[in-house]
């Protein structure tokens, strides 16, 4: 399907750095909110990333051309000839149906509505229009005119033709659109969300500090180290992602707890001034690691103290028996023992079991966690520079030293019954 006429609808965050992708290619764009404040503030948002594309080389006219293409709207009068609508509201989902119905009622029957949704299920929002084989996923990634990805996400109901041109509309945006079958947090967060849990869980057990552990992320293939990134994000979104991925995958994705301490205490990061590092609240910028992060992991370690030993509980035994371990441990032999791998055989499992569920084509696996995440190497070519069999090694390792995290894929070891060296 041709696509001549865009709208989004929420001109927040995304909605207006998705406004400037798409204008930046010649489509127009209505962009919706849902008063004049919302988008003027919106508006705002758009003069200013266009601005600084201006610092960064656009020409000035060039801009001037983007902006006018812009139209603002607090209705849907303009919306019957528009031809695919960015649904980019709160990360709500009765905000998100009754913005969908509306869409639904206002819009041409061609019309395609993508939503932007981190983690709403596609197949349930599509059902709060009467067009659930026109409704996609298009999942962007802040901020939306500088990221190169976004992954495409049809629901069960999703028409080939639609998921087809969501593609073919993100190429045309100059991005990376990779088709990603319907999962929880889709691909790269799903991916993300693994290695960020064990960086967590590896300072819980006091293998290496923080700054240690974001140096050896950001020297092997990270452009930032997990710590800095949570802290740029919010502890309070880290928190509510983990959860949501603890509930839908399970004990795999087991969030550390102290996660939930760093919430308590209101270090949420760059946003309020504290998290993992300190930072100056007017600029941002960090000044030091956080002198309280010891109490954090003090009260963290309470909680192997409360466990009762005679009370059987899994769960908590098992964290009782790694901190134990890990804390009676000389300074030096703990150090020693960290191994950056540590971090990235997680993902790498978990790119496994993403290839055995068949989210994703293997060879956009690695260029899409490359692109989304700014890795500069992707997972699969990691596991084939670690060595397959020597991946499956070390999981097994993890797995019979701390449970379910490291259980190995079962087609990682087919890989290595099958000899193969390389996955794509
Ligand atoms: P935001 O809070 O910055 O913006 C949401 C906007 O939607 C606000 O301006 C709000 O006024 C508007 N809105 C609410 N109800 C509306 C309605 N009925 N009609 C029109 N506008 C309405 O949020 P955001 O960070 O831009 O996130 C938007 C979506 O993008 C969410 O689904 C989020 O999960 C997803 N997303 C966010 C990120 C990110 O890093 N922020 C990345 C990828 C995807």
């Amino acid at each position: 399907m041709q696509i001549s006429k865009v709208a989004i609808v929420g001109a927040g965050t995304m909605g207006s750095s998705i406004a400037v992708a798409v204008s930046g290619s010649g489509f127009p764009v209505v962009l919706k909110d849902v008063d004049e404040e919302a988008v003027r503030a919106g508006l705002q948002r758009v003069d200013r990333l266009l601005a600084s594309m201006v610092k960064k080389g656009l020409p000035q006219h060039d801009a001037e051309s983007q902006r006018a293409l812009i139209e603002a709207a607090t209705n849907y009068e303009a919306f019957p000839d528009v031809d695919l609508v960015i649904e980019a509201v709160a990360e709500n989902l009765d905000v998100k149906r009754v913005v969908l119905k509306e869409l639904d009622d206002n819009c041409n029957v061609h019309a395609i509505f993508a939503t932007n949704t981190s983690s709403l299920p596609i197949t349930l929002l599509a059902q709060a229009t009467r067009r659930p084989d026109k409704v996609v996923g298009m999942h962007f990634f802040n901020p939306a005119h500088l990221m190169k990805l976004v992954e495409v996400v049809p629901g069960l109901d999703t028409s080939t033709d639609t998921a087809r041109t969501a593609v073919e509309f993100g190429q045309a945006l100059g991005k990376l659109a990779v088709r990603v079958e319907e999962c929880p947090s889709f691909l790269v967060n799903r991916l993300l969300g693994r290695y960020m849990n064990e960086a967590l869980w590896c300072l819980q057990e006091g293998v290496a500090t923080v700054e240690e552990i974001d140096r050896a992320a950001v020297e092997y293939v990270m452009p930032i180290g997990p710590f800095a990134l949570r802290d740029m994000n919010g502890a309070d979104v880290g928190l509510a992602v983990a959860r949501y991925n603890y509930q839908e995958y399970g004990e795999r994705f087991k969030p550390s707890p102290i996660l939930e301490q760093m919430v308590k205490r209101n270090f949420l990061g760059q946003k309020s001034g504290a998290g993992f590092y300190e930072y100056d609240r007017e600029t941002r910028k960090r000044s030091g690691p956080n002198p309280e992060l010891s109490e954090v992991l003090t009260d963290v370690r309470a909680l192997r103290a409360a466990v009762p030993s005679a009370h059987h509980n899994p769960e908590t035994d098992q964290l009782a028996r790694v901190l134990q371990t890990d804390f009676s441990q000389p300074e030096t032999a703990i150090h020693a023992s960290f191994r950056v791998e540590r971090l990235f055989l997680p993902m790498i499992n978990e790119a496994f079991l993403v290839l055995q569920e068949k989210i994703c084509q293997a060879e956009d696996l690695d260029p899409a966690l490359m692109a989304g995440l700014g890795m500069r190497k992707g997972p699969l070519t990691l596991a084939a520079e670690i060595g397959l069999a020597d991946c499956l090694r070390q999981l097994e390792e993890l797995f019979q030293r701390h449970g379910e995290r490291f259980r190995p894929a079962n087609l990682l070891k087919r890989y290595v019954w099958g000899g193969r060296t390389t996955v794509v």
